[in-house]
C-alpha cells in the first residue's frame, strides 16, 4: 500500500453472531460493522431467515444494539427494497436505532432476469425510494444519512457521490475475498457466473494492476461506456446509467440502460423538484460547480 493511503476496513454482516469478544477483536484492528437489515421484523423475514428457516430478526437487533453501546464501530445498517414493505415503516424502524447511514439496495436483477414488479408499467421501485426520501425529509431532527438520496442531492449539485451505484464518476473498488483473491464488484456475480473473477491475489498482484484489469476497464469509460439513450438521458450526470450488474443482457452486454431506469428518473425527478420547492435549483449548482 503506497505510503499517505489511508485503509478503512468495514465489515458488513446480518449481525446474528455479533458478541462483545467480536467487537473487542474489531475495535483492536479498527473494522467498523455494517448490518443487514431489510426493515422491522415481519419485513426482515421474507428474504433473511436463518438456516433453519427461522427469523433472524431478533438476533440481528440484538446485534445493533450490541454495536450500539461502541458507536465508533457502528458503520451504518443496509435493507434490500421490496415493493411489499412499506417504504415509511422500513425508514422509521431503521433510523430508531440512529445509524450514521442507512443504505438502500435495489434488488439484483438484470434484463435478461428482471426485477419483479406488480405493474411493469409504473416505476414502483421509484415510487418506494421517492417516499423514503419524503419521510426521511419530513423528520429534521434524524441525523443520519440515507446514502443514495444524499448522492442524487450531490450529484445533482456537480459534486462527486460516495456509491459506484450512481454517477459517471469510475468506481474504484475491488472485492478481497477471505483466500486473498482479488475480484471486481461481487454483485456482478448475478450477471454471470463468473462474471467478477479477474485471476488476481493479493499475494502477487497490486491493486494497480486489478485496475487495468479489462474485466474492470469496461467501468472506467463513463459516458462513453453508456447506451445511447443513457447519453443522451438529461439525468445523466446523476444517474450515470445505473449500477453496472442492472445494465447487464446476455445480448448487449453492458451497453443498456439499468433495468431500473424508469425508476431512476422518477426518483432523480422527485428529488430535484423537492430541492427546486425548497428554493434550491439543482442544474444552477451544477453548471456553476462544473
Ligand atoms: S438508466 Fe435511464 S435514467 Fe439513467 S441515464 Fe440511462 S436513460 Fe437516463
Amino acid at each position: 500500500m503506497p505510503s499517505g493511503t489511508q485503509v478503512r476496513y468495514e465489515l458488513q454482516t446480518n449481525g446474528t453472531l455479533l458478541s462483545d469478544a467480536w467487537l473487542d477483536l474489531f475495535e483492536q484492528y479498527e473494522v467498523a460493522v455494517g448490518v443487514s437489515l431489510d426493515g422491522p421484523p415481519r419485513a426482515n423475514d421474507r428474504h433473511r431467515l436463518s438456516h433453519a428457516g427461522r427469523s433472524s430478526a431478533a438476533s440481528a437487533v440484538r446485534g445493533i444494539e450490541l454495536l450500539r453501546s461502541r458507536p465508533q464501530l457502528f458503520a451504518g445498517l443496509l435493507a434490500v427494497v421490496d415493493l411489499a414493505n412499506d417504504p415509511a415503516e422500513v425508514h422509521d424502524y431503521l433510523a430508531a436505532f440512529a445509524p450514521p447511514v442507512i443504505d438502500f439496495g435495489l434488488p439484483h436483477a438484470t434484463h435478461d432476469d428482471p426485477p419483479h414488479r406488480g405493474d411493469p408499467s409504473v416505476p414502483e421501485y421509484g415510487l418506494w425510494m421517492s417516499k423514503v426520501y419524503d419521510t426521511w425529509l419530513a423528520q429534521p431532527e434524524h441525523r443520519h444519512s440515507v446514502r443514495m438520496l444524499e448522492d442524487i442531492v450531490a450529484l445533482s449539485s456537480g459534486v462527486r457521490g460516495s456509491v459506484e451505484t450512481l454517477g459517471l464518476a469510475p468506481p474504484t473498488s475491488v472485492v478481497i475475498e477471505s483466500d486473498g483473491s482479488i475480484e471486481g464488484v461481487d454483485t456482478l456475480r448475478s450477471v454471470q457466473e463468473g462474471a467478477s473473477w479477474l485471476g488476481l491475489d493479493v499475494f502477487q498482484h497490486s491493486f494497480d494492476e486489478a485496475m487495468l484489469h479489462p474485466k474492470l476497464r469496461n467501468r472506467q469509460h463513463g459516458l462513453h461506456a453508456l447506451a445511447g439513450k443513457c447519453r443522451n438521458c438529461p439525468f445523466v450526470n446523476v444517474c450515470g446509467g445505473g449500477y453496472l450488474p442492472h445494465r447487464f443482457s446476455a445480448a448487449d452486454g453492458y451497453r443498456n440502460p439499468s433495468v431500473y431506469c424508469a425508476d431512476l428518473e422518477y426518483l432523480i425527478r422527485h428529488v430535484q423538484g423537492s430541492l427546486r420547492q425548497h428554493g434550491w435549483d439543482p442544474y444552477a449548482q451544477a453548471t456553476s460547480s462544473s
